[in-house]
């Protein structure tokens, strides 16, 4: 799951002046593994199902397969991607309501 911080406090914690990796405008989300990738919402948005689909093009034409075959692998990839979108959607709004009763319970 990535780990979503203003810029604003990101920026505070990693001692970078962050901003989104594409664009330049004020990041949105961060995803952190062994390099960061930040992006703005509309980055996010615009560039990541392009990225996407040239990497199950790229890897169809090192294993060609029947172009029937090819739709198929779009298709099933998309829904991969859609089931891992709702899963991130998830755990962002389970860890939203866990914020708001840590701050309940706090006062
Ligand atoms: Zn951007």
């Amino acid at each position: 799951m990535s780990t979503w911080k203003s810029s604003e406090v990101f920026n505070r914690e990693s001692g970078k002046n962050t901003t989104c990796q594409i664009c330049g405008n004020e990041p949105d989300a961060t995803w952190s593994r062994n390099e960061d990738i930040i992006l703005c919402s509309s980055c996010a948005f615009d560039i990541l199902p392009k990225l996407m689909a040239d990497a199950v093009a790229n890897r169809l034409l090192n294993h060609p397969i029947p172009k029937d075959l090819q739709i198929s692998a779009f298709k099933a990839m998309w829904k991969e991607a859609e089931k891992n979108y709702w899963y991130a959607a998830a755990c962002q709004l389970l860890q939203a309501v866990k914020r708001e009763d840590a701050a309940h319970d706090s006062n």
